[in-house]
């Protein structure tokens, strides 16, 4: 008798799918799934055209196109002249961040470690550290600041633990790390075996003056850390699933020994048109935090008369809202589900980033990386609830 031996039984469709689909069945708004509802920059989308015609249609290296490879220490030095990363050994372009992520868990985790996530976690972390057989060992952060209790991380730690995952700019809550954190971290896990995977795929959306520290800043780091980032975030191009990962070079080497088999490279007209608008509009990356922060100022300020409460996100394209005040008796999912359909609205419950979500949870997070007009309809309908 044939039998199917699924090594993920528990796993189910992702919420952004599944929010997504909801949106589209239902016709209504969707803030859900983190993705920009406007265009990426014409000439973006030129360069794209030009680099197809001109030929760039085959197989690029593996580790990436170099030019591009050239950018990615660009931005690292911009933010911190003393970070000089060599484009040959510590930089790989990946087919977008999520497979940066997996990849570095499959390289350096094997089966029975722990890998510590603060939760609310992206969804990606934990399956992927199932699939190697490690344990993932779930850290809350304390609300409503959604801060790290470094004493909870001390305690998390045991001999067994092998890799710390860092989000800054943080999704889902937009909370942000500060020096201290990162201090903070260097201290407790200096003693240990332990690696940093820290994922900044919002490094660029950072709001309010505030400064965004990537692990590769700490000297002390340097040698233990993989830092992920990602173009669709950056450039309004989420369908273009390119990102990167920055380490040192030994780890760097171990990684794209597992990349080389995962994807082998990445899309290479996609390499070239990123790599050289890059060149010739260094403003698109200068002004994104500003062009992001209008978008979230005008939904905050929409909702001046709406009974959500919130914590103003410091970074990302993401902003949760507390509903406590409105339908404290449903949980976060109802609560989706409600304004899905009562509001046509959509967004994503917390609680969908937590292995056990606190039981009072009551909170919602909502993209907007939108049109104006959308996060106009939206603040509307959020308004009258
Ligand atoms: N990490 C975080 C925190 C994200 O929000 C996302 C969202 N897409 C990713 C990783 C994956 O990025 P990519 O689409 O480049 O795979
Ligand atoms: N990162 C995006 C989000 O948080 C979605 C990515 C995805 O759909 N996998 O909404």
């Amino acid at each position: 008798m044939f039998h199917i031996n699924n090594k993920v039984p528990q796993t189910g469709t992702t919420i952004f799918s599944t929010m997504s689909a909801l949106a589209q069945q239902l016709n209504a708004l969707n803030l859900s799934q983190g993705f920009p509802n406007f265009a990426p920059p014409p000439s973006l989308i030129q360069a794209l055209q030009d680099a197809t015609a001109q030929g760039y249609n085959q197989y690029p290296l593996g580790d990436g196109l170099p030019a591009l490879r050239e950018q990615v220490c660009q931005i690292f030095k911009q933010r911190n002249p003393q970070l000089n990363l060599d484009p040959n050994q510590e930089v790989t372009i990946t087919s977008g961040a999520t497979i940066a992520l997996h990849c570095a868990i499959q390289a350096f985790i094997q089966a029975g470690d722990e890998v510590i996530v603060f939760d609310p976690s992206y969804d990606s972390y934990a399956p992927s550290i199932a699939l190697v057989g490690a344990k993932a060992i779930h850290v809350h952060l304390q609300a409503p600041h959604f801060s790290v209790d470094w004493q909870k991380v001390k305690d998390a730690i045991s001999p067994k633990t092998r890799m710390i995952i860092v989000n800054t700019p943080h999704n889902p809550t937009g909370a942000i790390w500060s020096k201290q954190d990162w201090f903070n971290l260097i201290e407790i896990i200096e003693k240990h075996n332990i690696m940093v995977l820290s994922d900044e795929v919002y490094e660029h959306l950072v709001f309010d003056q505030k400064q965004h520290y990537s692990a590769l800043d700490f000297p002390k780091l340097r040698d233990r850390s993989m830092v992920v980032g990602s173009f669709g975030k950056s450039f309004h191009v989420t369908g273009w699933k390119t990102g990167y990962c920055t380490a040192s070079p030994k780890i760097m080497q171990a990684f794209r020994q597992v990349y080389q088999f995962a994807s082998f490279c990445g899309v290479a007209p996609v390499q070239v048109a990123l790599s050289q608008f890059m060149q010739q509009h260094p403003e698109h990356l200068a002004q994104l935090a500003s062009f992001y922060q209008a978008k979230r100022d005008l939904f905050l300020q929409g909702l001046k008369e709406a009974r959500f409460t919130y914590t103003t996100s410091q970074g990302t394209y993401f902003q949760t809202l507390d509903y406590s005040q409105i339908q404290p008796h449903l949980n976060d999912v109802e609560m989706c589900q409600y304004l899905a359909e009562q509001h046509k609205i959509v967004a994503i419950p917390l609680s969908a980033f937590y292995k056990k979500p606190p039981q009072q949870l009551r909170l919602l997070r909502f993209c907007f990386a939108k049109q104006n007009s959308t996060l106009q309809h939206a603040t509307e309908i959020l308004a009258t609830c």
